[in-house]
């Protein structure tokens, strides 16, 4: 059955109270000026003396049309990571209230977990790496404030089951955290196309994979103008910087470069997957709609040692629970991607 979603309830109430920190920027906003005295900058060494925009909005308005969303359904923030870390501050009363994730899954969300002392529920995602949902759905109680999902999933690389993902985001009166940092390789309709049917939903996005931008730390969350607006109280006023803002408004003007990207990544990947798994060593190759793909391996710590002697960095997901002897690989150059089957050949 469908769930009262109850923004007000949900948010901690040191958060819903909080009157945020207004810069001089937010202040003063519209009427053209030229004589700024106001935020006790130095005159000098323009144009890096302004204090950025806090709310990023020229990006936001270019990010807009391309992501299907409104200018203000938009968080940027240091990465993904930052709006991880926000939906604990926002939501998560420390040592009270719990969260519940799939497992295995990204790491961030439990780390953020720990470092803001809020309980995390891992609930395991079936063998083939579906989404369960009854289990993530009776995992949860009345201090259950989010349930953190990610698709395609990392380190498994596959889609979870969208009938599935809705069935959490009706059932479940909290928040929805859906994970969409490699929906750019995939084919499947992205959530963050749904933001108008569930209330409670929250997507992340990020520069650092098909934009290929990792260095310059700028991730996205979207959701209703109400969360976003929460978020925008309690992040750092100015936590994107400018020289961050204008690499992503540079990198937007080319699109093509992008979609050729994507084009190449995704033409490597089908090329990998067989060549990958005809190899002796390798057991299994899991069916993947991100930039990477999982592989279970005859063994996987001896093969990953040897790798590195060959000067090719692997992840060893072997330590992993249900990833047991698994590596996870990511999708390179055509020349990166021959070297690794080139050595694995070559392994004895
Ligand atoms: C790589 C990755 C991100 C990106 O994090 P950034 O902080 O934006 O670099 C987010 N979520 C998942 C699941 C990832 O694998």
């Amino acid at each position: 059955m469908p769930v009262e979603f109850n923004l007000e309830a949900l948010t901690r109430n040191n958060i819903r109270q909080l009157s945020p920190y207004s810069c001089a920027r937010d202040e003063f906003k519209g009427r053209a000026a030229e004589v700024f005295l106001d935020a006790n900058e130095n005159p000098y060494n323009s144009s890096f003396n302004r204090y950025p925009d806090p709310l990023q909005e020229q990006l936001k308005a270019q990010l807009a049309p391309l992501k299907g969303v409104g200018e203000k359904q938009i968080f940027l923030g240091n990465g993904s990571d930052e709006a991880i870390d926000l939906v604990y501050r926002v939501f998560c009363e420390p040592r009270i209230d719990n969260v519940v994730a799939i497992a295995p899954t990204y790491g961030m969300y439990k780390v953020c977990a720990d470092i803001n002392d809020v309980e995390y529920r891992a609930i395991p995602l079936t063998e083939d790496f579906q989404l369960d949902a009854d289990a993530l759905l009776a995992a949860t109680d009345n201090n259950t404030k989010v349930i953190w999902i990610c698709s395609p999933n990392n380190p498994t690389g596959n889609s979870l089951d969208a009938n599935a993902i809705k069935r959490v985001l009706t059932e479940f009166g909290g928040i929805v955290v859906v994970d969409e940092a490699y929906s750019d390789f995939s084919n499947k309709q992205p959530f963050r196309t749904q933001l108008a049917t569930y209330p409670n939903l929250i997507v992340l996005n990020t520069f650092s994979k098909l934009w290929a931008s990792a260095a310059i730390r700028l991730g996205m969350a979207f959701a209703s103008e109400d969360i976003i607006a929460l978020f925008n109280k309690v992040k750092y006023p100015y936590n994107v910087n400018l020289l961050t803002q204008q690499k992503a408004m540079d990198l937007l003007t080319d699109i093509p470069r992008i979609n050729n990207w994507r084009a190449i990544i995704l033409r490597e990947r089908a090329q990998m997957l067989p060549s990958f798994a005809e190899l002796p060593t390798c057991l299994k190759v899991f069916p993947t709609d991100a930039n990477f793909f999982l592989a279970r391996m005859t063994d996987a710590n001896r093969i990953y040692q040897y790798l590195v002697g060959k000067g090719i960095i692997v992840r060893n997901r072997s330590r992993v629970k249900l990833c047991e002897d698994c590596l996870r690989i990511t999708i390179g150059t055509p020349q990166e991607n021959n070297a690794l089957l080139a050595a694995m050949r070559q392994y004895k």
